[in-house]
C-alpha cells in the first residue's frame, strides 16, 4: 500500500471558482485521489485558500470592503464551489489561519538558524502619491526580458521571477502613479549556496526534459539570491532581526508551505486516530480557521 498526498494549488479568496479552475485543476487531482482510494492506497487531497496575495487587497478596495471580508467570503464561497461538485479535501488550510502562520515562520526560523537567509539592502517599489509600497500585482509594468505586461512578482509570458528594480515603467495599479524605488532592508534567500545541490535533483528527477532545462535556465538566473520579505500588511510577519519588522513573507515562499501545513495536520489526525482506535474518516472536510 502506497501513501500519496495529491495537493493542488491553493485559490486566492478574490472570487470564486470558475469552470476552468475546477476541469483544469481540482478535477483531476480528485479523479487522482479517487482511482488511488479503489486500486487500495491511501490517498489525501490537501489543498487551501492563499490569502495574503495582493489579489484579494485588490479586490477589497474595487468593493470598498475590507481585507478580511472578503478573504472570509471568498473562501467560503471556494468551499461552496468545490461541494458543488462533489470535491472534499480532506485538509483545507487556509494560510491566515494560525497553525499555518506558525509553520511557515518556524521554517524560516530554520533557514536563518541554517545560514540560508541573508539580510540585505535591496529596493521596493513605493508610490509617493498613496504613500505606500506597492507588492506583487499592486504594481504592472514590462518585463525586463520579453518587454510583455508584467506584475512585480512574475511574467506571465517567460516565467521571469522579476526583481523590483528590474521592471520597466513601473505603475502603481490603484493609483495609476508611476513608481519609484525606495531603499529597504529585506530577507533573501542564498539561492546560489543551494545551487550545486538542486542542479545535481533536477538531473536525478523524473521531469520532461524540456521542464529540467527552464528549471536549470531558472537556477542559472537567480544567482542574486530571491527576496523573501516585504513591505505588506496582510501575511506571515517576520519578528527577527529587528531591521525586518513590519515586513512579511512573500507569498512565493509563505503559500507553499500549506501543503507542508495540511500534510502535517493530515498525518497528526492519522496518529491520534490509531492512537484511540478510531478509525480515519473517510473523505471528510475540513478546515483550518483563518485568523483573518
Ligand atoms: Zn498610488
Ligand atoms: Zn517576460
Amino acid at each position: 500500500m502506497r501513501t500519496y498526498f495529491i495537493c493542488p494549488a491553493p485559490p486566492c479568496p478574490n472570487g470564486k471558482l470558475h469552470l476552468g479552475h475546477i476541469g483544469g485543476v481540482y478535477l483531476p487531482a480528485d479523479i487522482f485521489v479517487r482511482f488511488q482510494r479503489m486500486a487500495g492506497h491511501r490517498a489525501y487531497y490537501i489543498t487551501g485558500s492563499d490569502e495574503h496575495g495582493t489579489y484579494t487587497l485588490e479586490t477589497a478596495r474595487k468593493l470598498g470592503r475590507s481585507f478580511s471580508e472578503v478573504a472570509e467570503g471568498y473562501v467560503h464561497k471556494i468551499l461552496e464551489c468545490l461541494r458543488a461538485v462533489q470535491i472534499t479535501p480532506d485538509v483545507f488550510v487556509r494560510t491566515s489561519s494560525a497553525i499555518h502562520k506558525g509553520n511557515a515562520l518556524a521554517i524560516f526560523r530554520e533557514l536563518q538558524a541554517a545560514g540560508y537567509v541573508d539580510v540585505r539592502q535591496g529596493v521596493q517599489l513605493y508610490c509617493e502619491h498613496c504613500d505606500e509600497f506597492a507588492a506583487d500585482s499592486l504594481a504592472t509594468g514590462r518585463c525586463p526580458a520579453c518587454s510583455s505586461p508584467c506584475d512585480s512578482n512574475l511574467c506571465e509570458n517567460c516565467g521571469l521571477a522579476l526583481q523590483h528594480d528590474t521592471i520597466r515603467d513601473a505603475r502603481h495599479v490603484t493609483c495609476g502613479c508611476n513608481l519609484v524605488l525606495r531603499p529597504i532592508t529585506q530577507a533573501v534567500f542564498d539561492m546560489p549556496r543551494l545551487a550545486h545541490s538542486l542542479h545535481e535533483a533536477i538531473g536525478e528527477s523524473v521531469w520532461p526534459e524540456p521542464i529540467r532545462a527552464k528549471a536549470r535556465a531558472w537556477l542559472l538566473r537567480e544567482v542574486r539570491g530571491l527576496p523573501m520579505t516585504r513591505h505588506f500588511r496582510h501575511g506571515v510577519e517576520v519578528k527577527q532581526p529587528d531591521s525586518l519588522i513590519g515586513q512579511t513573507l512573500l507569498t512565493w515562499f509563505e503559500g507553499l508551505w500549506c501543503f507542508d501545513t495540511g500534510i502535517r495536520e493530515q498525518c497528526a489526525r492519522r496518529r491520534s486516530g490509531r492512537k484511540r482506535g478510531v478509525a480515519r474518516p473517510e473523505h471528510r472536510d475540513s478546515f483550518l480557521h483563518g485568523a483573518g
